[in-house]
């Protein structure tokens, strides 16, 4: 089976980066893509496992580059996916979950056209501000801006093929899990049923010559 580039999106305090550890543990053909930000990091965040942490001149020369497959100004801090990274899962043969935002999916879908889009969306708006401020890792400015940011996300929902709710984290974690086997089974995805229908004709054709 073809491995392909699956991205989550959703407006900040959904669940996706839950999601995406979620489906790590319990898949082992996904693998994922370390982007890099030039937001500091947040007490218990890795430089290389949860960001690349760069500074702004850092970042803009990755740029500069061409290092990042697509990269955007989130909430006020930069945001990329390095090529790199994307190629590094991918050449281990798994496909390459991506928690990007919005403006990320759109661009790397341009250039990725086998790309898959998932949005996740929160049960209620309700649920999205209770997520927000019960984290306790950001300020009451960086939450309204991220509140602001959610109502345009959540605008774009029309641009992706498939939307999971995250009511329940483990049924959410499921359905995306299902997804990609059922891209997975997609014609274009299985270089192997070519062969096996090229196959099958041509053993149908030798028995009818017996007939
Ligand atoms: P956070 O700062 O909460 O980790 O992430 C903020 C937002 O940035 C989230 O919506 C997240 O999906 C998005 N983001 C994280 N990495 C990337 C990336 O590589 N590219 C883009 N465009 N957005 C990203």
């Amino acid at each position: 089976m073809k491995r392909f580039p699956i991205i989550l999106s959703a407006p900040s305090g959904a669940g996706k980066t839950t999601i995406a550890k979620r489906l790590l543990e319990i898949r082992s053909d996904v693998g994922y893509s370390v982007s890099a930000t030039t937001r500091p990091p947040r007490p218990g965040e890795a430089d290389g496992t949860a960001y690349h942490f760069l500074s702004t001149a850092e970042f803009a020369k990755a740029v500069k580059g061409g290092e990042f497959a697509e990269y955007a100004e989130v909430h006020g801090n930069m945001y990329g996916t390095l090529r790199r990274e994307v190629a590094k899962v991918l050449d281990a043969h798994r496909h390459v979950v991506m928690d990007i935002d919005v403006q990320g999916a759109m661009q790397f879908a341009a250039s990725f056209p086998d790309a898959v889009r998932i949005f996740i969306l929160p049960p209620s708006g309700e649920t999205l501000v209770a997520r927000l401020k019960g984290r306790g890792t950001e300020d009451r400015e960086t939450i309204a801006t991220r509140l602001r940011d959610a109502i345009a996300e959540i605008g774009v929902l029309d641009e992706f093929e498939y939307v999971v709710i995250n009511d329940a984290l483990e049924r959410a974690v499921s359905e995306v899990s299902c997804i990609i086997d059922a891209e997975g089974l997609r014609r274009v995805n299985s270089p192997d049923s070519r062969s096996i229908a090229a196959e099958t004709v041509a053993a149908l054709k030798a028995e009818l010559n017996h007939f």
